[in-house]
């Protein structure tokens, strides 16, 4: 599985010079849902650092597992990021606020306001990414994009989190005009909140969480911070645990 991260991690370099942007300027998200605590120990070992799931008690119990291990290792202190990427339903806030670093997939201002109620004050704020539904599939969660600007406002100031920016998985398509398009009017609609909202104090607006392993060139030539990237690094998932 190492080379396979290798792999990524040269793809992304090389997207990334491409279009003169600097190659450590997009973060690598390990999309680790539904592999075991002993693929995120492989990936850990092979320098990975940052991990997304989807599914909390599968989360939980994993990171459990991942911490023990670490703590009984040799490596030293292993700092991991975990990023919580899945729908969340609102009786699953506190343990988001609890166990995570990241949350990509705010699509309510409720959703917020409790995962800012319940963070934990001696934890660093919890990053927030506003899911947008950019292909507006009747589907897909996430905001439209007229939505954003208010619910962004209205998290903006809330303590225990920061809101670093917007996040979309666009409609999936061979197409690789229709890719950058997606990801052009994400993009584009982060530029515009950065001029709405202008910096506030602690909010720093300065990422996109967008392209996947199918997806993951289009979206760094359009300007993605953060690419989730789970079959490519790990393999295929088994079909059932799709949603
Ligand atoms: C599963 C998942 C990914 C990773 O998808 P791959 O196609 O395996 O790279 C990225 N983002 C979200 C939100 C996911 O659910």
């Amino acid at each position: 599985m190492s080379h396979k991260l290798q792999a990524v991690h040269s793809s992304i370099h090389a997207t990334a010079i491409a279009v003169s942007r600097r190659p450590d300027s997009v973060a690598l998200l390990a999309v680790s849902k539904t592999f075991g605590a002993d693929a995120v120990l492989e990936a850990v070992a092979a320098g990975q650092r940052a991990f997304g799931e989807n599914y909390l008690q599968e989360a939980l119990a994993k990171m459990a597992e991942v911490e023990l291990a670490l703590k009984s290792g040799q490596e030293g202190d292993v700092l991991l990021e975990w990023h919580f990427i899945g729908p969340i339903q609102s009786n699953k806030t506190r343990a988001i606020a609890e166990h995570f670093d990241w949350v990509h997939t705010v699509d309510r201002e409720k959703i917020a306001q409790r995962l800012s109620q319940q963070r934990p004050p001696q934890l660093a704020p919890l990053n927030i990414c506003l899911q947008v539904n950019i292909s507006g599939e009747a589907s897909k969660s996430g905001l439209a994009p007229p939505e954003v600007k208010d619910v962004a406002r209205a998290i903006a100031g809330l303590p225990g989190l920061n809101l670093r920016g917007l996040m979309a998985i666009p409609e999936p398509t061979d197409d690789l005009q229709k890719q950058h398009a997606a990801f052009r009017r994400t993009r584009e609609l982060l530029e515009q909140l950065q001029q709405d909202l202008g910096i506030q104090a602690g909010q720093q607006l300065d990422t996109l969480s967008m392209g996947m392993s199918a997806d993951m060139a289009a979206a760094i030539e359009e300007g993605a911070t953060i690419v989730r990237v789970g079959s490519a690094i790990f393999g295929q998932r088994e079909r059932n645990h799709e949603k």
